[in-house]
């Protein structure tokens, strides 16, 4: 029963017409022409679903076919005044819950998660344009982070200490209390669960701002909380874009931010935020290289080199963008193109969110091809039978690209590969250097030495050794460098605690017997 029924039956007299029932009053209210797959996006505020207080509204398209899905309000600062005043009269409670009681919210949470995969998938590939696959895998992330989060309790006992006779002192770990999360549009539900089981069940009340491109998913993981037993007023949502990202910025009730998307939001949102004195974390984008040495195993990087770029169809911050071939890599090179063009759009290759990034992927091409580089295999002027009106780019593997090209400097985010040459690794790892991102690096090589120098000098955060894609798995956590990063700590496992807690330090003394010295 979703997305998002909770008060409202409908009921279908034909593919068009449908009647509307109200649960509360027991009464159809009304009759209505079916023009999008689903009913109106609502905010999701202290357990309810509730229309936002704007009327204006964006379409929520398909980039798979072109089908409208729904309308997400573009909510103002007097829909977040609300959700922060249930957030706020939810926390006393929810934060003096012991922490063992409120992980058990996440052991269901995980189960009913595990339990909807199938219809989780299918709605995040819906709205995202990925496939159906990549849409399992970004669910089964989501359970790994939620089991992540019932380990907490294991993982914050604090620390004690008897510093002088008869006076400890000891740590805890305090909730925040109202805290922020503003995630992108390529991963509906898993950066979503990058923030919400942590934050939570370290006993902090939470808005989460959606992408409006992707707002469905949300919705539905907050029944599955509300299903979990999570309190009202613990997680709430509330939907729009640059307004609504700004008021959160401002908002006095609000303690904490964190941010994912693009490093030009990232520092407007991480500045704003810290400017009135918030604590903030803010992701940033991403143009990640590959360094391939002629002694890497061919088939088994070219494998990873075509996965990495074109998977969730390159919309991913640990894509890999740039590749550099150092030294005699041509039949590397050959078995990656191969690999490209086994790469089918439509079936193993979802579609990009919309048209103007389906535009915006093909300029960088055609630039790059204009400036002298070889278009290796092209992705362009896609089109998917049957799927018209979806927004596809085919793979693409971009050869003799120079470093000053902007297909080298600049995130592209689609399934392209720019590939540049060098004669030697510290040249390679020059261009890796120069880039201002720094989210991951990865090379390809059988000589542990030679490994061991990148991850010693590539300037990033997350390194790969034959591995295209190096997210840690928790309970490592995920976070890059430089412009890819701004603020303390990473946004998940144990080093998130630091960002959704602060310490309290208390200093005791119950035995009168203690004698007093200057620190007692
Ligand atoms: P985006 O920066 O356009 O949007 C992210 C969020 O910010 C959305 O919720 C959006 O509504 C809001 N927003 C957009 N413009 C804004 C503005 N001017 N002021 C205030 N808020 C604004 O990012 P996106 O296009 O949704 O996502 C893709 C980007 O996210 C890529 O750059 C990708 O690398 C990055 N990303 C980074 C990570 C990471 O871990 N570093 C993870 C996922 C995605």
């Amino acid at each position: 029963m979703s997305p998002f029924s909770q008060n409202n039956v409908f009921i279908f007299i034909n593919n068009t017409l449908f009647l509307v029932f109200d649960i509360n009053s027991a009464k159809f209210i009304s009759l209505k022409i079916k023009t999008m797959k689903y009913q109106p996006i609502q905010n999701y505020i202290n357990g309810q679903f509730v229309t936002s207080s704007t009327n204006k509204t964006l379409h929520v398209i398909s980039p798979i076919d072109g089908t409208l899905l729904s309308t997400v309000p573009l909510s103002v600062s007097k829909d977040l005044d609300a959700a922060v005043a249930a957030a706020k009269a939810a926390f006393p409670a929810w934060s003096r819950t012991p922490i063992k009681e409120r992980v058990q919210v996440f052991f269901r949470y995980k189960y009913l998660l595990e339990k909807n995969l199938k219809e989780l998938s299918e709605l995040c590939s819906e709205e995202n344009g990925k496939t159906y696959g990549e849409s399992v895998a970004e669910i089964e992330k989501c359970i790994e982070l939620t089991e992540f989060a019932t380990s907490l309790p294991q993982l914050i006992t604090g620390e004690v200490l008897e510093v002088s006779k008869g006076v400890e002192c000891r740590t805890e770990h305090a909730p925040l209390g109202v805290v922020a999360s503003i995630v992108p549009f390529n991963f509906p539900a898993m950066v979503p669960n990058w923030t919400i089981p942590n934050a939570i069940a370290l006993g902090n009340c939470m808005i989460i701002k959606p992408s409006e491109k992707v707002p469905l998913s949300c919705g539905r993981l907050a029944e599955l909380l509300k299903e979990a037993g999570l309190p009202d007023g613990v997680f709430n949502i509330v939907h729009g874009d640059v307004e609504i990202v700004e008021a959160i910025c401002d908002h006095p009730g609000i303690e904490a931010v964190s941010f994912v998307g693009s490093t030009k939001v990232a520092k407007i949102v991480y500045k704003r935020a810290t400017s009135n004195y918030k604590r903030c974390l803010a992701l940033g984008g991403a143009k990640n290289h590959l360094l391939v040495l002629p002694d890497a195993k061919a088939e088994m990087t070219a494998q990873n080199v075509a996965a990495s770029m074109s998977g969730c169809a390159g919309q991913r911050c640990m894509a890999a963008s740039a590749m550099v071939a150092v030294g005699a890599v041509d039949h590397i090179i050959e078995k990656i193109c191969d690999e490209a063009r086994k790469i089918i759009p439509g079936k193993n290759l979802g579609a990009v969110i919309n048209k103007a990034s389906q535009e915006r992927i093909e300029k960088y091409i055609t630039e790059a091809e204009q400036q002298g580089a070889k278009i290796l295999v092209d992705g362009r002027k896609t089109i998917v039978s049957g799927k018209e009106k979806g927004t596809y780019v085919g793979p693409t593997v971009i050869d003799f690209v120079t470093p000053e090209m902007s297909v080298a400097k600049e995130e592209i985010f689609g399934p392209v590969i720019s590939i540049m040459r060098t004669k030697t690794l510290d040249e390679a790892l020059a261009i890796e250097n120069a880039n201002p991102y720094g989210n991951a690096a990865s090379v390809f090589t059988q000589n542990g030495s030679a490994a061991r120098y990148v991850i010693d000098h590539a300037s990033a955060g997350m390194i790969g050794v034959n591995v295209g894609v190096p997210v840690p798995r928790e309970p490592f956590s995920f976070g890059g460098w430089n412009e890819s990063k701004f603020g303390v700590g990473d946004i998940t496992g144990k080093s998130s605690i630091e960002f959704w807690t602060k310490l309290k330090k208390s200093t005791t003394k119950w035995n009168p017997e203690a004698g007093v010295n200057w620190m007692s």
